[in-house]
């Protein structure tokens, strides 16, 4: 029996994840669940799944006490990082979203647990931090992202000194196709459209604008130190092919499917094992649309290249990168700007804060706030420039 705590379990992954958890009644067991606000969603997982120990992470969203008669009930953000190490689990998921999932993330390596995670911001913002912590504590991580997934896969039993390079795939996401300028008037609701995946707010904003795959790039440098020379992207529409890996005799290996996040997170469930699943679909390659590839266009996704330099650049910089990107995500997502601002607000704080260096967690909380606060500062002034000429304008006609 597999003992797994699930951090952000009403998020989509988290659904995912006990969705897997439900089919295999007989292999795991959830003993902690974790979420952010959601205690309505919480309480009937924990209904279901019988966790001794649940936490709310923002503990003005604690349920009333007769619903938390069902577990051991805490709020809280060190209550998450308590449960991360919670002395029954195995497994920790690691599915909360944002940079928030940082310290959870080293409280499970550090007391030696698997990691199974989704939190790519916490490799990103942390990323040396991470591997130490869990060099130290005997952790292990294994991503749920279905990109990194197809790399471990491919990766299984080989050298790794004789991997070349990787190629991640991305499926371009809805704006795929479209020029820089048509890209001005997108709205929410256009960007949260994805053509191949269902998931969260955040990450389907982070796909439209490729902020995501930016992200990914630093996570597969993490996770399987290479250099960035020896990652590319490529598009893929069709999210079939979920990454290349290219050896040095020159030989490539592909991991395929149909895309669903129920098969990286089995497999990070269950590695090395492979584990039977009835109900993930078969792949049929006549079924399957034709498989076609595209360059990243740049111009039109800025975001992109500026996530990829500030992998480059290192220290704190991909820390500022994701923090400012969460804030212009959430300026989008609320009206506050446009789809194409989002870039530069964070172009604007990555040339505004310096660089430093990352040793201790506190180097990379200070750079997330010092991003936020630079982000918060720029919206604030494009909103009141943009209220200014508006009236402007009204005041023109
Ligand atoms: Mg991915």
């Amino acid at each position: 029996m597999i003992r797994i705590v699930v951090l952000g379990s009403t998020g989509s992954i988290g659904k995912s994840t006990l969705e897997v958890v439900r089919r295999h009644p007989g292999q795991f067991e959830i003993v902690g669940l974790s979420a952010n606000r959601s205690a309505d969603v919480l309480s009937s997982q924990v209904d279901e799944f019988h966790p001794e120990w649940a936490v709310i992470a923002d503990s003005e969203h604690l349920p009333p006490a007769s619903v938390q008669a069902n577990a051991r009930w805490e709020g809280g953000a060190s209550a998450v990082v308590a449960l991360a190490r919670h002395p029954d689990a195995d497994v920790v998921v690691n599915a909360v979203v944002g940079a928030a999932g940082l310290e959870p993330t080293l409280s499970a390596l550090r007391a030696g647990k698997r990691l199974a995670l989704a939190n790519k911001e916490s490799l990103v913002a942390g990323g040396n931090l991470v591997m130490q912590a869990a060099s130290e504590g005997g952790g292990e991580i294994i991503p749920i992202d279905s990109e990194h997934s197809a790399i471990l896969q491919c990766m299984e039993g080989t050298d790794r000194r004789s991997v070349r390079r990787i190629v991640l795939t991305a499926s371009g996401g809805p704006f795929r196709g479209r020029s820089r300028s048509e890209l001005a008037n997108v709205t929410r609701g256009d960007a949260l459209r994805h053509p191949t995946w269902a998931m969260g707010e955040k990450i389907t904003v982070d796909s439209a604008s490729l902020a995501n795959k930016a992200l990914e790039v630093i996570e597969a440098h993490v996770l399987y130190g290479l250099p960035y020379d020896a990652i590319d992207v490529v598009v893929h529409p069709q999210s079939i092919i979920h990454s290349f890996v290219e050896f040095v005799d020159g030989s490539v290996l592909a991991q395929l499917g149909f895309p669903t996040m129920e098969l990286p997170i089995l497999y990070a469930l269950t590695y090395p094992e492979r584990v039977a699943d009835e109900a993930l679909q078969t792949f049929d390659p006549v079924a399957a649309p034709s498989l076609t590839f595209e360059a990243v266009d740049h111009e039109a996704f800025p975001m992109f290249s500026l996530g990829v330099e500030a992998g480059r650049t290192g220290g704190t910089h991909p820390a500022v990168f994701n923090a400012a990107n969460e804030v212009a995500v959430g300026a989008f997502v609320d009206g506050q700007i446009g789809f194409l601002e989002m870039a530069e607000v964070v172009e604007e704080v990555l040339g505004e804060v310096h660089r430093g260096n990352v040793e201790v967690v506190s180097d990379v909380i200070e750079a997330d706030a010092v991003a936020r606060n630079a982000a918060t500062t720029i919206i604030e002034r494009s909103v009141a420039t943009g209220l200014a000429s508006q009236r402007e304008g009204y005041t023109g006609a």
